[in-house]
C-alpha cells in the first residue's frame, strides 16, 4: 500500500502496522533463540495400513515448546521459518532426531520395518548446494535411507519445477522415499501422479472430510487408488476422525491412513506406541 502512495508522499506506520512490524521482529528474534536454545520437540502421529490396522510408521510434527507461550504448532511459526530460511536449520535438527529415533528402534530389534516420516521445505529442492547437504545429512546419520518418507507439498514444485523435479529424482536414486503431501488441498495436478516419483500420495484433510458427504469424491477416491496400483505410487489418507470415515476409506480401496481416530501426534516415549509395525510389503 504505501508503494501506491508514489514518490514524496507522506508514508506512515499506523498503530497496528507498527504493532505488526513489532510482532513479526519478534517471532522472528524468538526463533532464532529457539533454535540456539534447543526448544523444539517432535510429535509422531501413527500412519496405519487400514484394513489391518496395523502401522506401517510414525509421521514427524514439529513443535515448539515456547517459553511464555506454551506448546506451538507449525501454522503458528512456519511460516516465519520458511520466510527466513531458518528452516532449513530446524530441518537438520529433525532428521538428526528422527535418524536417532530409527537406530534406537533398530536396537530394540522391534520396529525394524517402521518409517519415520518427515516433512520438509522445499527450499532443500531449489536451494543451490542445500539437496546435496540434505543427502549428506541423511547418510552420516543412517544407514537405512530407505526407511525414510520425505513429504513435500505441492507449494514445492509452484516456482523452479524442473530443478525442484531433478532434486526429487537424485532423493529417489539415494534411497529415501517420497511422498506428495496435502494432495487436494490446492491445485493439485495429475501430474504429479505419473510423472513425479513420489511412493505415496497423502490425500488431504479438507478432502478426506467431504467424503462424509460427497459421495462423487468417495469416487476420486477409487479412482485415486486404482491409478497408483498402475502408477506405482501407494495412497494415504490425512485426517482420519471417525469410525465411520475409516470404513468409507476401507471401502474405496485406500490402503494407509491417518487421523485422530486411529492415533494422535505425541510424543515419542522410549517404548514406542504398543503398535506392532509391520513391513509395507507385507501389508
Ligand atoms: P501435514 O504434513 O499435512 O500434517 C498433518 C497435520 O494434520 C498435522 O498438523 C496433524 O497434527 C494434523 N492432524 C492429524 N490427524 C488429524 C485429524 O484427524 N484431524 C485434524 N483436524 N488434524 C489432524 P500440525 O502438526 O499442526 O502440522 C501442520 C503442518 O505443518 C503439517 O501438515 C506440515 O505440512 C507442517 N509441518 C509439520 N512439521 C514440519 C516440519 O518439520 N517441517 C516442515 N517444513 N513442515 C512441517
Ligand atoms: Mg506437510
Ligand atoms: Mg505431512
Ligand atoms: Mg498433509
Amino acid at each position: 500500500q504505501a508503494k501506491s502512495l508514489g514518490r514524496g508522499r507522506f508514508v506512515f506506520f499506523d498503530d497496528s502496522m507498527r504493532e505488526q512490524l513489532i510482532a513479526s521482529m519478534t517471532l522472528e528474534q524468538e526463533l532464532r533463540q529457539a533454535i540456539k536454545n534447543q526448544q523444539f520437540e517432535l510429535h509422531y502421529q501413527k500412519i496405519s495400513h487400514l484394513t489391518s490396522t496395523q502401522a506401517i510408521g510414525f509421521e514427524v510434527l514439529l513443535r515448539w515448546q515456547h517459553p511464555s507461550k506454551g506448546l506451538l504448532t507449525p501454522s503458528e511459526f512456519l511460516f516465519m521459518a520458511e520466510e527466513t530460511g531458518m528452516i532449513l536449520d530446524i530441518e537438520t535438527w529433525v532428521i538428526e532426531e528422527v535418524c536417532l529415533q530409527l537406530k534406537l528402534w533398530k536396537q530394540s530389534q522391534e520396529y525394524e520395518n517402521v518409517y519415520i516420516a518427515v516433512n520438509l521445505s522445499g527450499r532443500h529442492l531449489i536451494q543451490a548446494n542445500q539437496l546435496a547437504k540434505l543427502i549428506e545429512l541423511i547418510n552420516v546419520n543412517t544407514i537405512e535411507p530407505e526407511r525414510l518418507i520425505l513429504e513435500f507439498n505441492e507449494s514445492a514444485f509452484a516456482q523452479h519445477t524442473e530443478l525442484a523435479l531433478k532434486g526429487l529424482r537424485k532423493l529417489k536414486s539415494f534411497g529415501v522415499k517420497l511422498a506428495l503431501d496435502d494432495y487436494g488441498a490446492g491445485l493439485s495436478s495429475f501430474n504429479f501422479l505419473h510423472n513425479y516419483p513420489f511412493e505415496f500420495i497423502k490425500l488431504d484433510r479438507s478432502f478426506t472430510r467431504t467424503l462424509n458427504h460427497n459421495e462423487k469424491n468417495l469416487t476420486l477416491v477409487k479412482a485415486l487408488h486404482e491409478l497408483g496400483t498402475q502408477f506405482g505410487y501407494r495412497l494415504v489418507a490425512e485426517g482420519i476422525e471417525s469410525a465411520a470415515m475409516l470404513k468409507k476409506l476401507q471401502n474405496a480401496g485406500c490402503e494407509f491412513g491417518q487421523g485422530y481416530h486411529i492415533s494422535r501426534p505425541a510424543k515419542m516415549t522410549k517404548d514406542p506406541s504398543s503398535a506392532k509395525v509391520v513391513n509395507i510389503n507385507s501389508a
